[in-house]
């Protein structure tokens, strides 16, 4: 194989590694902290019913349409044929 491939990956990877490096401070003192206060001022609004997702393996929620957040998460396990669209409602 070209060697461009390997040389691309390694590109992707130390770009990745420093954008990592560089966000973890902000990440940590701004933007999570940020994001969970988010997150409980929409829950005590109320989390609106975005997209509706399924895994596939054995798991199903609902992202909010507002703050994003997965929420009302079930599991599907025991749960066979017609019975499956009981997970989160309709569909
Ligand atoms: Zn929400």
């Amino acid at each position: 194989m070209s060697e461009i491939w390997e040389r691309r990956h390694r590109l992707d990877k130390e770009r990745r590694e420093k954008m990592q490096e560089l966000m973890g401070e902000y990440d940590r003192t701004i933007y999570y902290p940020a994001r969970k206060q988010l997150i409980e001022d929409c829950e005590k609004e109320g989390h609106t019913q975005g997209k509706f997702h399924d895994n596939g393996l054995g798991w199903c929620w609902w992202w909010c349409g507002k703050c994003g957040v997965s929420f009302d998460k079930q599991s599907t396990n025991g749960i066979k044929g017609d019975q499956l669209g009981g997970c989160g409602g309709n569909e």
